[in-house]
């Protein structure tokens, strides 16, 4: 049996995540198509979490290379167990400031940035281990006052947020991020993405990522501008229960 972290050798395991990215791509090719985008625009981020290192390498055989997690304690590992391979690893869950420096250690982006004392740590933990991390602001859509764990700020916080990004040394501000909220359709929430987009960029101009779109909206999203799709049970099957 294959542990964690070995090369991902398992054919079946190997075959069955070929056709999953194949008809995820398929999803994406179409949905372009259906909003007249160049699929090229858009990036697509495995979110591997509760699954094993060696899924992350099966499909960086299958030619991925942006990887999500969103807990610092599994992704930590798994990062490291994969540290040979090229891939650019996103951190997409809530954070605590005391974690920003584990995950500045791996993570390329953070997409979770909804305050500005993260704004410091994250500043802080990039200019020593100097590193360049670039940041996005989590912005929450409406719908999701009462649902608080799907987090993000809101609107009328995101200018100075987007100030203080742009502002801390270490840190580059790449746009937004944003959870559909519970209970309303994808299409209606995802029309917040315009106005907090252009918040960001009339602080910085380049900021123009906006990540959006996971298994069950990805088409409602790129109809709504998202460049940065987050990816999970549709890429990798049903989560694993929680062991770490
Ligand atoms: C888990 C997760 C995803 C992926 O969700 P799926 O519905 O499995 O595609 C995307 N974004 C965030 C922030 C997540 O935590």
């Amino acid at each position: 049996m294959s542990q964690p972290g070995e090369p991902g050798q398992d054919p079946a395991r190997r075959a069955e995540l070929a056709d999953r990215l194949h008809r995820v791509r398929e999803r994406i090719d179409a949905a372009c198509a259906a909003a007249g985008r160049d699929p090229a625009e858009l990036t697509l981020i495995a979110i591997t979490k509760t699954r094993p290192a060696s899924d992350v390498r099966l499909l960086y055989e299958l030619g991925q290379r942006d990887f999500g997690e969103n807990r610092d304690q599994e992704a930590a590992p798994k990062a490291a167990q994969c540290a040979d391979l090229p891939i650019t690893w996103h951190f997409v869950g809530q954070l605590q400031t005391n974690k920003a420096p584990s995950v500045v250690r791996y993570a390329a982006v953070v997409q979770s940035v909804d305050r500005l004392r993260l704004v410091r740590a994250l500043g802080t933990a990039a200019r020593r281990q100097e590193r360049a991390l670039t940041c996005l602001i989590q912005v929450r859509l409406t719908g999701t006052a009462d649902d608080p764990g799907r987090g993000g700020a809101p609107l009328d916080e995101v200018p100075a947020l987007a100030e203080a990004l742009a502002a801390e040394e270490g840190l580059v501000l790449g746009g937004i991020m944003a959870v559909a909220p519970l209970g309303v359709p994808a299409a209606d929430a995802f029309a917040g993405l315009t106005p907090a987009s252009a918040a960001v960029r009339a602080v910085w101009p380049s900021a123009t990522i906006i990540s959006a779109g996971m298994s069950g909206d990805l088409e409602e999203a790129v109809a709504a501008g998202a460049t940065h799709l987050r990816i999970g049970t549709a890429l990798l099957g049903d989560r694993r229960p929680t062991v770490m």
